[in-house]
């Protein structure tokens, strides 16, 4: 509502109300006038109730400026009527007591003056002590005819003179007050519009428009470093003609020297320069940009780490405001700026704190499902074929017999190294699995582990291209563990018939790397991250008719990892995968082994 009215009159509601008191106490001051008051025998005849009739038309006219302002609406034109009642009264009294002795009642207009200037500034002050100035060389011109004494246009320039320097200070007071009612309120717009996303682009779009706004600039733009030591014009407000960010300016230039983005951003500071067309010698920038600035203010926005780039404004004309003026405007601008790009960037760490928290619920999910899919099935098919031996064990042949005693025994077998897996894989996570490392002959391990397998692998050939000799420095029973997982997967998502090839390679470097190579059914690009994160299962159809945990992988990459080794995978969608597991080949190789550098895994 107040801003409502502040649009119209230039006063707001508070401001009226102000008024209105003002007008009390002078009704007041009238009233006292007229009882004390003892007219001279030259005094003009209705002294007396001119003045009542006057205090009277004021009280009336605040009465029902004070009726509207209750109920809390005030038209644009009451504001300007009541200027109008107060210019009339003071005029009044001006005229009515003009020929008393010691009259100077032409300081009354002082009053409209100052309302004047509080209403319109600067502008409505000069208008007033202009009219008011004229309204008293005529009834002074009056009185000179009247009383018949020479007309003194002296003392009425005087008191025009007066009036206008009166008017000059008060509308130039005024005019300051609004301006800096007005660039707060632009202030208080702009940190509005800087947090009202968490995008990096959106705040920066926000600050260069905002910044154009306060400082009345041609263009605005917000330059960020780059890995060259110049800057990057990330957003801009873009001039007509112009589209898209300006190129980019190097920090310094071997003709104009250091640019006024580089030395704010070096500084810290706000750095004020002229353009092309100003009288030093022109910024860097002017190169890349439109020559239609004569001035550039550049301030660096940042917090206490330091600066993280610079806004600058350039202008067409001096600022209205002054210089340091702007540089403060601007300057409070970077530090809004400032706050809501390093909110953007919590959000954003939340944000994704909170996606990977519910990414690995709903993965958590997916494995408790699975898991009790896992160790239900085997029971049930196992529970089956107890029933039917107890049932029918006499009467079914002793082969049939032993067939299920076998198959149950399979399942048995089945479920308890599913359990293993589970049970290592909860020690991996809390840190209690211990590794006893030892020089392993790596042709032998990759044997015995692929003749273990022969009944899950079964129908794929397994090709062993170890050189004889191939060592690893790893613990027995994870090395084992790993090539078991790999080999298993290897055949799980192949079909019979496929060869698997397991290969070992010095490495030359004090590694072996272990590749296993399958021709199955391959990993889609976008899953190569994913696999080995726990509880990870493949989205694909052909994945999910394979039973599995999605922890096999996970568990073999915190293996290798822990031994100093590292792995990745290539593979090609319906071509086949194959991983590659690079670990020390000796007991000194481990001591000088680095973390994990060639992985491509998280
Ligand atoms: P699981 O096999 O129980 O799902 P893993 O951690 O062993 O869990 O593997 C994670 C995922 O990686 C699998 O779901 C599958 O999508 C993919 N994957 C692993 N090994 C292979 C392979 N040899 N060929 C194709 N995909 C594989």
């Amino acid at each position: 509502m107040d801003m409502d009215l502040s649009r119209h009159t230039g006063t707001s509601l508070a401001a009226e109300r102000t008024l209105a008191y003002a007008r009390w106490a002078g009704a007041a001051v009238a009233a006292l006038q007229v009882l004390i008051y003892t007219p001279e025998p030259t005094s003009r005849p209705y002294i007396i109730s001119g003045t009542v009739v006057l205090a009277g038309a004021l009280a009336a006219a605040n009465l029902a400026l004070v009726g509207a302002l209750r109920r809390g609406r005030t038209p644009a034109w009451v504001g300007s009527a009541m200027f109008a009642v107060d210019v009339l009264v003071v005029c009044g009294l001006v005229w009515l007591y003009l020929d008393e002795p010691a009259a100077t009642q032409w300081v009354l207009f002082l009053i409209v003056q100052l309302e004047a200037a509080y209403r319109w500034d600067l502008r409505g002050a000069i208008g007033t002590a202009l009219g008011t100035s004229l309204f008293y060389a005529l009834v002074w011109f009056d009185a000179s005819a009247r009383f018949g004494f020479a007309y003194d246009a002296s003392y009425v320039s005087y008191v025009v003179g007066i009036s206008l320097v009166q008017a000059i200070v008060v509308g130039g007071m005024a005019r300051r007050l609004r301006s800096e009612r007005d660039a707060q309120a632009r202030l208080h717009q702009a940190a509005l519009a800087l947090t009202a996303g968490f995008e990096r682009q959106s705040i920066l779009d926000a600050v260069v428009s905002e910044a154009k706004e306060i400082s009345g600039a041609e263009l605005a733009v917000l330059w960020t470093p780059d890995p060259d030591g110049g800057f990057v014009g990330e957003a801009t407000t873009g001039l007509p003609g112009t589209d898209g960010p300006p190129a980019a300016i190097p920090a310094v230039d071997p003709v104009y020297g250091e640019s006024s983005v580089a030395a704010a951003f070096r500084d810290d500071a706000v750095v004020v320069r002229s353009g092309p067309s100003g009288p030093d010698p022109a910024a860097r920038e002017s190169l890349v940009l439109p020559a239609v600035w004569t001035q550039v203010y550049s301030v660096a926005v940042g917090g206490e780490e330091g600066p993280v780039g610079v806004l600058s404004c350039y202008l067409g004309d001096p600022p209205r405001s002054g210089s340091d003026e702007l540089a403060a405007r601007l300057r409070s601008l970077a530090a809004l700026a400032t706050l809501a790009l390093r909110n953007a960037v919590v959000y954003q760490r939340e944000r994704s704190a909170v996606e990977a928290l519910r990414d690995l619920d709903r993965l958590k999910d997916d494995f408790l499902s699975t898991v009790s899919h896992e160790l239900r099935t085997p029971l049930t098919v196992v529970q089956g074929f107890a029933t039917t031996l107890r049932d029918r064990w006499e009467e079914l042949p002793d082969d049939r017999r032993r067939d299920l005693v076998r198959r149950i025994e399979g399942q048995a077998t089945g479920l308890h190294e599913r359990i293993g897996d589970l049970l290592d894989f909860s020690r991996l996570q809390s840190g209690q699995l211990r590794l006893d490392p030892e020089a392993v002959d790596l042709e032998r391990a990759v044997s015995e582990i692929a003749s273990r397998l022969e009944p899950t692998v079964g129908p794929r050939p397994v090709e062993i291209e170890v050189p004889a000799g191939t060592s690893v420095w790893a613990d027995p029973i994870a090395l084992a563990q790993i090539l078991d997982n790999l080999l298993v997967n290897a055949a799980r998502y192949s079909d019979p018939g496929s060869t698997i090839t397991v290969r070992g390679i010095d490495g030359g470097d004090g590694f072996t790397e272990l590749t296993v190579v399958d021709r199955g059914i391959g990993i889609p690009p976008d899953e190569l991250d994913r696999i080995f994160e726990r509880f990870y299962r493949g989205r694909g159809e052909e994945v999910r008719r394979v039973r599995g945990t999605g922890v096999g992988l996970a568990i073999v990459k915190d293996l290798v990892e822990a031994q100093g080794g590292t792995i990745r995978v290539e593979s090609t969608p319906g071509d086949g995968s194959t991983f590659t597991v690079r670990m020390p080949a000796s007991q000194e190789a481990d001591q000088a082994a680095s973390p994990a550098a060639d992985t491509n895994t998280p």
